[in-house]
């Protein structure tokens, strides 16, 4: 088929190896004191970066929260516009979410930055949490607060494409691995994974991803 996307396949041992290579350097400017996995593709990856960052900083634990999004489903008959023009949330953070995320250094994880519309959405509805929480403290105290209260963002592929949404410029922001603009199939998602290994070595041969 003419307009057929491009598919390459990653294996566990990719995103592993990626997130290794990646986290010495967030530990040392990041150095997160909370995850927050996106759901389901940042569930894994955050997991991995909690290993390496509990090995380069001593003695620290560190909590992974989850949230679930997802891209708008077109209903049928949707015209083109309003295709993935929406986020939203399958799963939140509890009633505390801004107690939780006040004064720490939260870093937001992912699998995959494509649009950047859920890393967006993400940050946006996290920081209205932290403000939530600021009103019920002193105000005396809310500058202090808010300036302790910080967001990175950690993605194992960052798709090399016109973005549909920015993200603030004092957002530290990393990724495993800038790649092309092509369908990335996650062992996660696969029901044979010896067949997935397979197809991601004969990707890997062909080298799409650069
Ligand atoms: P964005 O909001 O950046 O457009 O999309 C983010 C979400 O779309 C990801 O968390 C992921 O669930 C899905 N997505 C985007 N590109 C890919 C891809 O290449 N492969 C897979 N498996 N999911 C993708």
């Amino acid at each position: 088929m003419a307009n057929e996307v491009e598919h390459f396949h990653v294996t566990y041992n990719d995103i592993h190896n990626l997130i290794r290579k990646c986290t010495p350097k967030i530990g040392a400017e990041f150095n997160p004191d909370l995850l927050v996995a996106i759901g389901g593709g940042g569930f894994f990856p955050a997991r991995v970066m909690r290993t390496f960052l509990r090995g380069s900083t001593e003695n620290k634990t560190l909590q992974i929260q989850a949230i679930g999004l997802s891209l708008y489903e077109p209903v049928e008959g949707a015209t083109e516009e309003q295709i993935g023009q929406e986020v939203i949330r399958t799963q939140w953070l509890g009633a505390d979410a801004g107690k939780m995320l006040v004064g720490k250094r939260v870093l937001i994880v992912d699998e995959v930055d494509d649009t950047r519309k859920t890393l967006h959405y993400a940050l946006s509805e996290l920081k209205k949490d932290v403000e939530a929480e600021l009103l019920t403290r002193p105000e005396s105290e809310r500058d202090t607060l808010r300036a302790a209260t910080k967001f990175g963002i950690f993605v194992v592929h960052n798709k090399k494409k016109p973005k549909l949404a920015e993200l603030p410029k004092d957002t530290p922001y990393y990724a495993g691995e800038d790649v092309d603009d092509v369908w990335l199939d996650y062992p996660w998602e696969s029901t044979n994974i010896e067949e997935h290994d397979k197809l991601a070595a004969l990707d890997h041969s062909k080298k799409t991803v650069s």
